[in-house]
């Protein structure tokens, strides 16, 4: 990674692709450190836009807007994954853009993804390609009997996921899974998911946050747990691992790393299920409990400013304010030792992340 220009003055432009709560929060986060955000969004009711100081609404393949965003910033980050490969080349041509094209098309494609971590020796579930019915059938053969479709693009949330086991019928699974390709893979037998939010600078720095243990329910993430039940090896062992794919993808910035522990006799196997080249859900507990939270952290890494510490001085629970969860915020806010925070959406919907609340429970010595 280039770092010449580096580091960024106070004052200088970061340009932002996507203007959800991950956008926002990371706008806020800058803000404190005296930069400026300009926002990139199509839509109009983007959370992000309100605390920044500049947005532009048009699409992801306008390149014209593109260019003059571009011109506009002095580096480039994004808050979702799924920004077109064609935009991201787009910009990178003309501001560095982090974490860079190479991660971000990595963790579009659950194949991809798959044949990386392979390639750096990091174990996953057993999997195989599928693109038709018949692909299906014969992997099912090799990994079953309980296994998981998944879409290899735009799966979020347990979207684009099916179970399919032994004995059911290949094509209207393929039908429910939405459109192809695929990847299959073996349903786990986890104890519990945990997840490393890691950084690493242009100079190679990095730096790995406590792991948190995640609980989800219909497949959104519900809680992080911090410190979570996770023996030290475990936890020693997932941020040596989330500090390998930053280092193997020349990474700039924030990851999240997903993993699954499995029990294997007296001892704990890891098998990393997917990353997100971003500031990440299971990551929010970080605004409270640690020094410099994961958006700052984030900010900092891009910026070539010092990571700074991750250390946590307080145990924590953060759970996700989800569809009318959020209608109790007020009264959430007045529990000692918890912090609320609000995306600022109007409009309530089930499912819909609107906030989450942390609670410290107690100080780290
Ligand atoms: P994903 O979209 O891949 O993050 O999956 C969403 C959730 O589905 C995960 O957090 C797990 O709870 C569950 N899941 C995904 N893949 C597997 C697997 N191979 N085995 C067991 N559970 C899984």
């Amino acid at each position: 990674m280039i770092t010449k220009g580096l580091p960024l003055p106070p004052l200088s432009t970061i340009g932002i692709l996507g203007g959800g709560q991950l956008g926002r929060m990371l706008a806020i986060a800058a803000a404190e450190m005296g930069m400026r955000c300009h926002i990139y969004c199509p839509d109009a009711d983007s959370p992000a836009f309100d605390v920044s100081i500049r947005h532009t609404r048009a699409a992801y393949d306008d390149l014209d807007a593109l260019t003059r965003f571009a011109q506009e910033c002095d580096v480039i980050t994004y808050e979702f994954e799924n920004v077109p490969a064609a935009t991201a080349a787009h910009l990178a041509a003309l501001r560095p853009v982090c974490p860079g094209t190479r991660a971000l098309a990595i963790s579009q494609d659950r194949l991809q993804e798959k044949q990386f971590f392979s390639s750096i020796g990091i174990e996953v579930a057993p999997w195989r390609p599928v693109e038709t019915a018949d692909d299906l059938s014969a992997a099912l053969a090799e990994i079953g009997p309980q296994t998981l479709l998944k879409t290899r693009r735009f799966g979020y949330d347990g979207k684009g996921q099916v179970r399919v086991s032994a004995g059911d019928d290949p094509a209207v699974a393929i039908d429910k899974a939405g459109a192809g390709p695929y990847v299959l893979e073996g349903i786990v037998p986890f104890t519990r998911e945990i997840s490393v939010i890691a950084a690493r600078d242009a100079a190679g720095a990095t730096c790995a946050y406590d792991p948190a243990e995640n609980i989800h329910r219909d497949q959104i993430l519900h809680s992080s747990a911090v410190p979570g039940d996770i023996a030290p090896a475990t936890a020693k062992a997932a941020r040596v691992i989330a500090t390998r794919i930053l280092d193997a993808l020349d990474y700039v910035g924030v990851i999240g790393v997903e993993f699954f522990v499995i029990r294997d006799g007296e001892a704990d196997r890891l098998l990393v299920n997917e990353f997100a080249p971003r500031v990440h859900n299971t990551g929010h507990w970080t605004q409270d409990a640690c020094l410099i939270s994961q958006f700052e952290m984030h900010i900092r890494a891009i910026c070539g400013w010092p990571l700074g510490s991750p250390r946590r001085h307080s145990d924590c629970l953060m759970t996700n304010l989800i569809g009318e969860d959020a209608l109790q915020a007020e009264r959430l806010s007045g529990e000692p030792d918890a912090r609320v925070h609000l995306y600022g959406k109007a409009e309530v919907r089930a499912g819909r992340k609107m906030g989450h609340v942390t609670r410290l429970l107690r100080p780290v010595r």
